[in-house]
């Protein structure tokens, strides 16, 4: 699936405490010194109990969605250590209703930018570096601009020790954060806080940003952490609390736990071993409870609908693993370096969990949050879901070679909003990118979501390295037969740490691969030195890559000013559509700035431009008439390309217009 730098949800660490109402009241206008020191009077002299776990969530991810990370570990440990109180902390949501959801949500939509308001809080002596950043990611927001990262830094260090100040973090035997994209600095911050005030407190972390190389090299830099744990949670987190419950010990006493990295175990591979869950389906349903009484909590100006997050599936099964020495996947994806093959819950199990939240937590939405769909189930499990008696608002990210028959059956269970891996126009580059899909692929894909009435919020990669005028001029070329669809978002490609563009540089024409410059800009050079952090930096032709793709930049944004004008009146209904009788058939095409045209088909000209509403090769087209011959049927499928009524690739052809009433059309 298409990867932009804000976050995907993975399941890794995360932990909780207990709050104390009271106490918030009293506290929340003090100091972060006055008020850790006055938690550490009044909860004095409170021992560690040894059956609390705290779990928490800094900022910044989507403040509308509970955890799935806290939600899924907090149901893991009190399924499997019943008498141990776990609660999950998101802290996010505290910050994000204290700074105000407008400002908060602006904010997290840019990583770097999310990085670059607790790095001024954390680094002060590099605010002129930060500022830049600050400055650069805040080009498209009058918003924040505004505001202003000095303003904004003091009212985010104002709600976080509210946050710091209502939770008795005293009273965790072990304390867990979840930390995943975007959550790098904040996590440091209220790490830092806590640990000075309450030295004993062990602290474990986990999450997307960390691998086993990398986890060994973070505790060098991070001595307020004990553990990090790479990959899944679930297991390596539950035996850690087992230690931590028999007896309070200091972090150096625990024993090695596979999966665990700590400053007594080394990075190697038996310690860091992958541990998994291997049955998805024992897993129990998440606990989002932490969640929603704090919403509550916020009262009526606070209150929203929030968006539940569900996963039916862990890793990606076009990643197969084939070892570091030859790579798979997409060539730009490290979404899976913590996890080992793919494994889905069974798909009775879904539809009745996904039903049991929604009533829970009285809500619709539910984003899936899978890298990708189970291939061989999602079928079933979207008839299943189109059962339950509820008008859901589903999310999912799906691969672009998903037939319209799924689709279908994906928008009568309420699938309203769908990321599809297209990331490129041009066949040749998709090769190169080993997406292991065609542009004419992609068109059908975008045609179908357009039909079918389902948004596609999907995006074209730019300045792959490697790509050559070739891609680009082929890019340029489909996205003439793109243009009545919805438009793709413009995403620069970014080098992620274990990709497999990454992995083996020079084939992508890359000389030197090191850490991103904006971390340099953010933290300490002696952190940034010491760490391989998730988001590279590279040295090849990048220069000639941003010239060669300006065209298509310009180009996109060409094209979403036409979408956006043609769909104008909310009823419009796709820019190329099609009316059919059994006898002829009208297609309108809607044009930019023009009267529309409108093409009548009648006979074997309407039969074979419904018989490509799915892309037919030459071979099956002919097989399919066999009385018309080749030119005349070449002619007429040139002449339908010329208009850009159909669309060409390699002999094979795919009609664009999408119908008015596509349930009167069979799936293909
Ligand atoms: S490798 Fe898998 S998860 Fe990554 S972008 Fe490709 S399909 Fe999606």
């Amino acid at each position: 699936m298409p990867r932009v730098l804000r976050g995907h949800v993975r399941v890794t660490g995360g932990i909780a405490g207990k709050r104390n109402s009271k106490a918030h009241v009293d506290i929340v206008e003090t100091t972060i010194d006055s008020t850790l020191h006055k938690i550490t009077t009044t909860m004095n002299p409170a021992k560690p109990s040894p059956d609390q776990v705290i779990l928490a969530s800094a900022p910044w991810p989507l403040f509308n969605y509970p955890s799935i990370q806290l939600g899924t570990l907090k149901a893991y440990l009190k399924k499997h250590l019943p008498d141990v109180t776990v609660a999950a902390h998101h802290l996010y949501l505290k910050v994000a209703a204290a700074v105000g959801y407008e400002v908060y949500r602006e904010i997290s939509k840019r990583s770097w930018l999310a990085e670059s308001i607790y790095a001024s809080l954390l680094y002060p002596q590099q605010m002129q570096s930060i500022q830049r950043v600050f400055n650069a990611e805040t080009r498209s927001s009058p918003l924040l601009q505004t505001i202003g990262l000095e303003n904004l830094s003091r009212r985010v260090e104002q709600a976080s020790h509210a946050c710091l100040a209502e939770i008795d973090w005293q009273k965790a035997v072990l304390l867990g954060f979840s930390v995943c994209l975007c959550q790098f600095t904040s996590s440091i911050f209220f790490l830092q806080r806590i640990k000075q005030r309450i030295p004993s407190i062990p602290i474990v972390i986990g999450g997307s940003n960390f691998t086993a190389q990398s986890a060994g090299q973070m505790l060098t830099v991070f001595p307020q952490v004990d553990f990090i744990i790479v990959g899944e949670g679930e297991l390596p987190l539950t035996e850690l609390v087992q230690h931590h419950r028999e007896k309070p010990r200091p972090p150096e006493k625990i024993p090695s736990i596979d999966g665990v990295v700590s400053r007594q175990t080394t990075t190697d591979s038996t310690l860091t071993a992958c541990r998994q869950v291997q049955d998805l389906s024992a897993l129990p349903i998440p606990d989002f409870d932490d969640y929603f009484k704090l919403l509550k909590r916020l009262g009526s100006n606070g209150t929203f609908f929030p968006t539940l997050p569900f996963e039916i599936s862990r890793g990606c099964w076009w990643k197969q693993s084939r070892g570091s020495d030859n790579p798979s996947g997409c060539a730009f994806c490290n979404l899976n370096v913590q996890w080992q093959g793919y494994r889905s819950k069974h798909p009775q199990q879904v539809a009745a969990q996904v039903d049991q939240l929604s009533s829970r937590h009285k809500t619709f939405s539910v984003a899936f949050t899978d890298n990708v769909l189970p291939t061989q189930t999602s079928t079933k499990i979207f008839t299943d879901l189109s059962k339950i008696p509820k008008d859901l608002r589903l999310f999912a990210e799906i691969r672009a070679a998903t037939s319209r028959e799924r689709l279908q059956i994906m928008r009568a269970a309420g699938i309203e909003e769908l990321q599809v891996g297209i990331e490129a126009l041009s066949t040749r580059l998709l090769a190169k990118m080993n997406k292991g899909t065609t542009a004419i692929q992609n068109l059908q894909t975008m045609k179908y979501c357009e039909e079918l009435g389902i948004r596609s919020n999907s995006n074209l990669i730019l300045c792959f390295p490697g790509s050559d005028e070739a891609d680009v001029q082929e890019t340029l070329r489909v996205l003439q037969f793109a243009l009545c669809f919805r438009p793709l978002k413009a995403v620069q490609f970014w080098l992620g740490l274990g990709s497999p563009v990454w992995l083996s540089p020079g084939a992508f024409g890359i000389s030197a691969r090191f850490n991103h410059p904006n971390y340099r800009a953010l933290l300490p050079a002696e952190m940034v030195g010491a760490v391989d952090f998730m988001i590279q930096g590279y040295r090849g032709n990048l220069n000639h890559q941003k010239k060669i793709w300006k065209p298509v930049q310009k180009q996109l944004k060409t094209w979403k000013a036409i979408y956006a004008g043609l769909h104008k009146d909310p009823g419009a209904g796709p820019a190329l559509s099609f009316r059919t009788a059994p006898e002829f058939m009208i297609i309108t095409q809607r044009q930019h700035q023009s009267p529309a045209l409108a093409h009548r088909l009648e006979g074997r000209s309407r039969e074979i431009y419904l018989y490509c509403a799915a892309h037919r090769s030459l071979g099956q087209i002919r097989r399919h008439f066999p009385s018309l011959g080749e030119e005349r049927l070449l002619k007429f499928l040139q002449m339908m390309v010329d208009k850009r009524l159909m669309f060409a690739e390699n002999g094979r052809y795919l009609s664009l217009a999408c119908a008015v009433h596509p349930g009167n059309l069979s799936g293909n």
